[in-house]
C-alpha cells in the first residue's frame, strides 16, 4: 500500500476514527488502516471505509432514539 498523499509506504496500523456529524460525535477504536511511514497519513481500504460509513449510520439512529440527559434540580 502506499500513500496517497506522499508515495511513501504506508504499513498496516490501527486507528480510532473520530466522526463528527454536527450533533454527536461517533468514535469507533481500533478501526484496521494503513499508516504511512513519512507523513503519517492514515489510508481507509474501500472494505474499512463503508463497514465505518455502516457503523456511523447505526450510531447516528441509536442517537436519534435515546436522549440521554443529566438529571438537574429546578432552579
Ligand atoms: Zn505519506
Amino acid at each position: 500500500m502506499k500513500c496517497t498523499n506522499c508515495g511513501s509506504k504506508a504499513i498496516e496500523s490501527t486507528t480510532t476514527s473520530v466522526t463528527d456529524l454536527g450533533d454527536c460525535v461517533v468514535i469507533v477504536r481500533n478501526v484496521p488502516c494503513y499508516k504511512c511511514e513519512e507523513c503519517n497519513e492514515i489510508i481507509y481500504t474501500l472494505e474499512v471505509t463503508e463497514r465505518l460509513e455502516q457503523m456511523i449510520k447505526q450510531a447516528r439512529q441509536i442517537m436519534q432514539g435515546i436522549a440521554v440527559m443529566e438529571y438537574t434540580e429546578a432552579a
